[in-house]
């Protein structure tokens, strides 16, 4: 017998192989010691904080033009001050690494500015509106995140840029980045009638104390805020989020989630089932985003997100480290908000708590030239109101409206494209900026709403009346879901799709039934329900019509 066919022994005496200790890997967590870089997006936070690539824009790059950028600076720290590198005009390959990169990229920038939920009064806008016209190719975009977004921007013109959005107190800083982002508050935070509080306080001193403060500006990875007393905000998809509830005991104050977050692998948000008092929320912010930032896996850019930490710990760890290792005390426990059944996007005229009115119009997918915004900006001044703002489903709202001033402006925002009754599907349409300016994008998602948005209205004129709740539409570029797919009616996946003939077109994966509020839920995948771009008018009006057709009274769609 062969020495190597008498096995049972060595078997026997073998540790079996579930009881060897296993070796997990680190995931970076600073918290528990592992300060050393384990990607080259660390490293190069590490080397260099993202920061510091302010002067050097300044200093340096503007003045030698974009030869003179380091790569790790062009697609790595300027993100930190609101700068991404816009596709090549044309180019219609895809992104598949560095190696295409040259190509890929164009040398202009898509520039995101900051607006945290503030008012903006009309020198903000004309600032906004000028920077347009004067570097942006008159471009300007309402991104879903209440900011605002130029592309075709040169690095020669950025300082004078931030000239002038700091001369009226915007900021670029942070806007994208492994940071806090720009964050939302309620477009009516202080004028609803139904609010439970007035959070623009807490939401604008956590701006002031936070941001562009460097220990808060290395998280993980990107950190989504929103703060409301009143629930006009997709809360649950933001990584920390306060809102507004009222406590039997102590009255009015901000109920506390986190965890929330799409892309490619959603989650919501979670309750810690606190009740923070608005004068404490910037305290409580400051706390959770540390413990982020030193608790945050930091080894896959994949599994980075704040998400990923909130579901491995659970609500209530979450909350013991947080007051024991951060706060330092306990936080009062507190009750749910009632969910809404309803988005609130505030599009057309509603009256305020003052007696005046604030009134909403619907660009089409965010989209408002500059030259447009200094005709918005005329009208509103003409109307005699002074304030404006952007909300999270890419709507402008105006404030404060007096009564006699109502009808002149409707009617002066209808003649220059802003309609405040638009159709259903002006309305819910929302959509990423896509391929024409992306370099992750497979299609077109912006261009081709627009080029949509006619044909819609045209084939489903007969069903406006019957739709009496909103069926959300919409359009990603790609898996990352920065259009918020997964908790739309109807939302669709870019994708490339092979045709019988082997060739690839535009196309979309369809998710059907998500949503926010009551009715708290993503989208189902329908594996089979992949549409070509050319499709998409004759697949949106079957669902709608097979909606209408099959719902019982007063259904709603996700339900
Ligand atoms: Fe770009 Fe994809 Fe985001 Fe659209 S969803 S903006 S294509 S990254």
């Amino acid at each position: 017998m062969s020495p190597n066919t008498d096995t049972s022994a060595a078997v026997a005496e073998r540790p079996k192989r579930s009881a060897r200790p296993v070796q997990k890997k680190s995931e970076g967590q600073w918290a528990l010691g592992y300060r050393e870089p384990l990607n080259g997006v660390e490293q190069f936070k590490k080397d260099d904080h993202p920061l510091n690539v302010r002067q050097r824009i300044i200093d340096i790059y503007s003045k030698q033009g974009h030869d003179s950028i380091d790569a790790n600076d062009l697609r790595g720290r300027f993100r930190w001050m609101g700068l991404y590198t816009q596709r090549t005009e044309g180019y219609d390959g895809t992104f598949t690494g560095d190696d295409n990169a040259d190509l890929l990229e164009s040398q202009y920038f898509m520039m995101r500015v900051r607006a945290d939920g503030q008012r903006l009064d009309l020198a903000r806008l004309r600032t906004l509106a000028g920077i347009s016209k004067d570097f942006a190719r008159d471009t300007l975009d309402i991104t879903n995140r209440q900011n605002f977004q130029y592309h075709w921007v040169r690095i020669e013109d950025v300082p004078e840029i931030w000239r002038r959005l700091e001369e009226v107190g915007l900021q670029t800083t942070s806007a994208c980045g492994d940071c806090p982002r720009g964050m939302l508050g309620s477009p009516l935070a202080g004028l609803a009638v139904d609010e439970v509080l007035d959070a623009s306080s807490a939401l604008d001193e956590i701006v002031r104390r936070y941001i562009g403060k460097p220990e808060y500006a290395n998280l993980p990875r990107k950190y989504k805020t929103s703060v409301s007393g009143l629930q006009d905000l997709p809360h649950e998809i933001n990584d920390i989020a306060f809102v507004g509830v009222n406590h039997p005991e102590h009255g009015p104050g901000l109920d506390l989630w986190v965890g929330g977050g799409l892309s490619t692998v959603p989650h919501f948000a979670q309750r810690l089932g606190v009740w923070v008092p608005l004068d404490e929320v910037p305290d409580v912010w400051e706390a959770v985003t540390c413990l982020f930032r030193d608790y945050g896996y930091r080894r896959l850019r994949s599994k980075n997100r704040f998400k990923f930490l909130v579901k491995d710990w659970g609500p209530e760890k979450v909350r013991e480290v947080l007051e024991t290792e951060y706060l330092h005390r306990k936080l009062i426990d507190g009750p749910a908000p009632e969910p809404l059944t309803r988005v609130r996007d505030h599009v057309g005229v509603q009256k305020l708590k003052n007696g005046l009115n604030a009134i909403g119009v619907a660009p089409v997918s965010g989209r408002i030239a500059g030259s447009q915004l200094e005709k918005f900006v005329d009208a509103v001044e003409r109307a005699g109101a002074t304030e404006v703002r952007t909300t999270p489903y890419q709507k402008l709202i105006v404030l404060n409206v007096t009564d006699d001033k109502v009808d002149q402006l409707v009617a002066e925002l209808d003649k220059i494209g802003l309609p405040t009754n638009p159709t259903p599907w002006r309305r819910s349409i929302m959509t990423c900026t896509g391929l024409e300016f992306c370099k992750l994008a497979f299609v077109e998602t912006r261009r081709r709403a627009i080029a949509l948005l006619p044909e819609l209205e045209e084939r489903m004129a007969d069903l406006n009346a019957q739709l009496d709740v909103p069926v959300t539409v919409h359009l990603n570029g790609c898996p990352n879901s920065c259009a918020r797919i997964q908790t739309a009616d109807i939302g669709f996946k870019g994708q490339l799709i092979e045709q019988e003939d082997g060739t690839k077109a535009e196309g979309f994966q369809v998710h059907l039934g998500g949503s926010l509020g009551a009715d708290l839920g993503f989208g189902r995948k329908v594996r089979q329900h992949k549409v070509l771009s050319s499709e998409l008018g004759d697949y949106i009006e079957r669902v709608v019509r097979n909606f209408i057709k099959q719902r019982t009274e007063g259904e709603r769609f996700a339900q």
